[in-house]
């Protein structure tokens, strides 16, 4: 069965989109490592859910661990690279957010 793409309702889907299902015509396909996507946004949040699934619980603090290097890589990163990075960067920020308002006994 060949659906016509989602964008291009004059043109037949190539494929369709890893994350969101929209079939996609070949003009509209991303292709990344992790599949094809309509978007980007798409393919970043496939990423983000695979990585959540694939997420060991006893793995948590090696995340936690692994994060906090590409954390400080990040801001390392942020004051030499370009602001496209600092797109990038602003996901990790927001976690970052997260773990900085957990208090912890360091406080006193
Ligand atoms: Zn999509
Ligand atoms: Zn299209």
């Amino acid at each position: 069965m060949v659906k016509s793409c989602a964008e291009h309702k004059d043109r037949s889907s190539a494929t369709m989109c890893h994350q969101c299902h929209k079939p996609i015509c070949r003009s509209c396909t991303l292709v990344t490592p992790q599949g094809s996507f309509c978007s980007s946004e798409c393919s970043l949040l496939r990423r983000e859910s695979k990585g959540e699934m694939k997420r060991p619980r006893a793995g948590f603090v090696v995340q936690v661990a692994a994060l906090f290097v590409l954390l400080v890589a990040g801001f390392v990163g942020i004051h030499l690279a370009a602001p496209k990075a600092l797109k990038r960067f602003d996901l990790i920020g927001g976690v970052l957010e997260r773990i900085k308002n957990v208090p912890s006994d360091s406080h006193r």
